[in-house]
């Protein structure tokens, strides 16, 4: 009798790599493999070209982003940083640093 098939993004790795990893991967390809929204038209049509880059299907918009996710914390404060507003740079950057290990130590 065969058992039920598990699917998801880990179904290729079966037992191995330990569990706490196998649901970080999924969390992170479930992200990266869903259509995300496109900056410049606005349709949900975003797909990942390579690491860090990122394609609208509908308009061919591409532009860079995090590897895995269009938008990062870090990306949105470093944009902020490049129009002119260093005052506030350090402290958030500080505080999205914090968080980013905060959610890694939980998981
Ligand atoms: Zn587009």
């Amino acid at each position: 009798m065969p058992k039920t098939k598990k699917v998801g993004p880990t179904r290729g790795l079966g037992p191995r790599y330990g569990s706490t990893v196998r649901k970080r991967y999924t969390k992170v390809i479930t992200e990266l493999k869903r259509p995300h929204k496109c900056p410049n038209c606005g349709f949900v049509r975003v797909k990942r070209e390579s690491v860090g880059i990122w394609k609208c299907t509908k308009c061919n918009y591409t532009y860079a982003g995090g590897a895995y996710t269009p938008t990062t914390k870090l990306g949105v404060i470093a944009k902020r940083a490049a129009k002119g507003f260093p005052a506030e740079i350090k402290k958030e950057a500080k505080a999205a640093a914090t968080e980013t290990a905060t959610e890694e130590e939980t998981e």
